[in-house]
């Protein structure tokens, strides 16, 4: 079976839902405590004096995540090397030809499992900090804002607050800039960040498989839903490791030990990967190749253009989207809008699901309400 990123990434949902669930409730946190009150003459005094109570409250979610999030990651990552050696070993035992025969077997998996999980805990490690920081950032911010005006009174004064808290719930907690310089919130960046880790994980245990089983070549697919950066690898043979740059490579026939065989290869799969293939939603996949064993393999009916798999993940956006501002809303009549807009992008997802078959990634959009 080929390896392709696809086949771990929906393991990510367990953990990038934790900080879902904890970015929602920072924005209700915020919003409760500076809603409360709100219509005293002494709510920004007494508002900045009870900021302890929300720094408090904030540390405890944190240290929830924490714990949580190191668990989920650990978890995550194990299944996905499992579901990439797994792939590997059906696809070496599918060949039954030359070295091939020798590794059905796993290789243990802890020391790297342990290691890529201790790689993405310090990657998302400063989302912590940064949670704690723009809770408090806010929450002063709001108070400030409300109160500038000298003369407003107790209706502007929540309209003001209103309108922050808004703002502050459409971003969510921001700040996170990915290696290609793009800006990310919490749940999209560790959602990212974790994404490809998992698809990470499955691709190097089925390399490592193949490294053990002395397999030299792999070959890409052709895959349904096509995405541009992969589009120069399709169909091309890589060397498992090893130089970059296109070349030939001698190795002996698989089928008869005295003949050797040349294979024209357009590079390494680091190389391949380092350029693109394989990042993040890639709907390619990489196999065993065999000079004489290996076929083509038909190309997959697509499920849906990559166009509209784009699509369903902006929809899936806007669903996040209006549930923090259903959660920053501070009157009734805007949290019912809100929830409004929740149910009409679900929805939308839902017809496009219908019409394309794509499978609906609910856990992306579907969060346990926050506490
Ligand atoms: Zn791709």
């Amino acid at each position: 079976m080929p390896v392709s990123p696809d086949m771990a990434e929906d393991l990510a949902a367990a953990v990038s839902s934790l900080y879902e669930q904890t970015e929602l409730a920072l924005i209700e946190k915020v919003t409760k405590a500076l809603g409360e009150g709100l219509d005293s003459p002494l709510w920004a005094e007494l508002k900045l004096a009870a900021i302890g109570n929300l720094r408090t409250a904030i540390e405890e979610i944190i240290a929830v995540l924490q714990v949580d999030s190191a668990g989920a990651i650990h978890q995550a990552l194990a299944e996905a090397y499992e579901r990439g050696q797994q792939a590997a070993v059906a696809e070496l035992g599918a060949l039954a030809v030359g070295p091939a025969l020798a590794a059905a077997e796993a290789l243990p998996a802890a020391a790297a499992v342990d290691r890529l999980a201790a790689a993405l805990v310090a990657e998302t490690g400063p989302v912590h900090a940064r949670i704690l920081r723009t809770g408090l950032d806010v929450y002063r911010q709001v108070i400030a804002e409300a109160t500038s005006a000298p003369l407003l009174g107790a209706t502007t004064r929540r309209q003001a607050a209103a309108r922050a808290l808004q703002r502050f719930a459409d971003r969510g907690v921001t700040g996170f800039v990915d290696n290609r310089g793009r800006a990310w919130n919490l749940t999209s960046y560790t959602e990212m960040a974790t994404r490809s880790a998992l698809g990470r994980a499955a691709v190097q245990a089925h390399t490592d498989r193949l490294a053990a089983a002395g397999i030299e070549l792999v070959v890409v697919s052709d895959a349904p839903e096509e995405c541009p950066r992969c589009k120069p690898w399709e169909g091309k043979v890589l060397r498992r490791e090893g130089p970059s740059g296109a070349g030939v490579v001698e190795l002996e026939h698989a089928t008869e030990d005295d003949r050797v065989v040349r294979v024209r290869v357009a590079g390494s799969l680091p190389e391949a990967r380092a350029a693109g293939l394989l990042h993040p939603n890639c709907r390619h996949s990489v196999s065993i190749y065999l000079p004489g064993v290996t076929r083509p393999r038909p190309k997959p009916p697509s499920r849906a253009t990559y166009e509209q798999t784009q699509k369903q993940r902006y929809l899936e956006r806007q669903i996040r989207a209006w549930k923090r501002r259903a959660a920053g809303a501070v009157d009734e009549q805007q949290r019912t809008r809100a929830n409004a807009r929740v149910r009409e992008y679900q929805g939308r997802v839902r017809e496009l699901v219908a019409e394309t078959g794509l499978p609906r990634k609910s856990r992306r959009e579907q969060v346990g309400s926050a506490r």
